[in-house]
């Protein structure tokens, strides 16, 4: 039996004459960027994310860079984020001239600790304290971090709140939805991630009138009116194929989440009933988990693990091997092996399964089977 990490074919073969029909209708309008596609989405993805706005982008790793500029976010500010994230949280604070600061995670929901974020911040100089712009949270696997203490330190320190939502469309935190709850929700269309495009593309929320302004200019290089510019944007613009693709996704995204969420439920009964209890599978502590990823975390031999299984056509994947505060482009931070150990430890121990909607209930049972046989031989 084969059983991909992801199988986007099969996605796609449940919503081909879907898709060939807007694409054919942007093919026809032979209007590319922007436009109509894109401002249909940004509404129905506002809506979606119950956030006032939303402004469509490049990628996600743009929607977190233009969320940056528009915060005023810049060279030597300080910004506390997560070392165990993908790169471009980290990166585009860099990317800025703006300075991340780690901090640790939960053991439980890899997400960033938000007793650890208090420690941080009250262990500034006053410095320190000064440059201390804004905290970047990323939503990890589709889980939101534990929010409410995050924006009282941020409330107490002014500081900006913005939410890497970009694998956690559709994720709530105390029936908020992820992208509607600090200043900015970055969000990506990634074609792997939950709600993906067939190309680049992400998307901004925020419940500000003013920000919201902000981005749709510094989306088009800061003009406005056109051809003045008062500040440096970049070109930030989604394209009118990637916007109507993403529309009719969004129709079933509900769907496809209640499928994951089946699947995940599935796992947890087959590693039960298999007595693998010294595996850790994902603790849902935070509300409605969209599962993007179903991240496990085994007490050893992952590496092992993944090969056995990547032998048994299983595909599995490691996000993330390094974290971000052993990433050498950092070295300048000057942070050193052993600062951050949960998140080292689960960058050695962690590893996603297969939870796409379309997986069967065999499939599991095979991947489930698998990994047994790995532990017990
Ligand atoms: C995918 C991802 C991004 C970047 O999105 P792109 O659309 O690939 O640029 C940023 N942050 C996290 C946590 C991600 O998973």
């Amino acid at each position: 039996m084969k059983v991909p990490l992801l199988d986007l074919k099969a996605q796609y073969n449940s919503i081909r004459e879907e898709i060939l029909k807007v694409t054919q209708e942007v093919y026809e309008s032979q209007y590319f960027i922007l436009g109509p596609k894109v401002e249909a989405l940004e509404k129905e993805i506002a809506q979606y994310c119950s956030s006032k706005h939303a402004i469509g982008v490049s990628s996600g790793t743009d929607a977190l860079l233009i969320s940056i500029v528009a915060a005023d976010i810049g060279h030597e500010d300080l910004v506390i984020t997560t070392p165990y994230t993908f790169f471009a949280t980290a990166g585009s604070i860099g990317r800025t001239g703006a300075v991340p600061v780690f901090v640790d995670i939960d053991p439980d929901t890899y997400n960033i600790s938000t007793s650890g974020i208090e420690n941080t911040v009250n262990g500034m100089t006053s410095d320190q304290s000064s440059k201390l712009k804004a905290i970047m949270p990323v939503q990890l696997y589709g889980q939101c971090a534990d929010m409410d203490p995050i924006l009282k330190i941020a409330e107490k320190h002014d500081l900006v709140v913005i939410e890497d939502a970009a694998q956690a469309i559709g994720a709530e935190y105390k029936g908020k939805r992820a992208g509607s709850i600090g200043d900015f929700g970055c969000f990506s269309f990634f074609p792997s991630k939950n709600l993906g495009a067939f190309g680049d593309g992400g998307i901004v929320t925020t419940n500000s009138d003013e920000l919201y302004e902000k981005l749709k200019i510094l989306r088009v290089h800061g003009s406005y009116p056109k051809y003045y510019h008062k500040i440096i944007g970049g070109n930030f613009r989604l394209d009118a194929l990637q916007a109507a693709i993403v529309s009719v996704k969004l129709k079933h995204l509900d769907g496809w989440t209640a499928a994951r969420q089946r699947n995940a439920n599935r796992y947890r009964e087959l590693f039960a009933s298999a007595g693998l209890d010294n595996i850790k599978l994902p603790v849902e502590s935070q509300g409605r988990h969209i599962y993007n990823q179903f991240v496990i975390s085994v007490p050893k031999k992952r590496d092992d693990l993944r090969l056995f299984l990547q032998e048994a056509k299983i595909g599995t994947e490691v996000y993330y091997p390094v974290p971000m505060h052993l990433q050498e482009c950092f070295s300048y931070l000057n942070y050193k092996k052993g600062d951050f150990p949960v998140s080292e430890h689960a960058a050695s121990h962690t590893l996603a399964l297969p939870i796409y909607p379309e997986l069967t209930e065999d499939q599991q049972a095979y991947v489930v089977k698998k990994i047994k046989e790995f532990y017990l031989n």
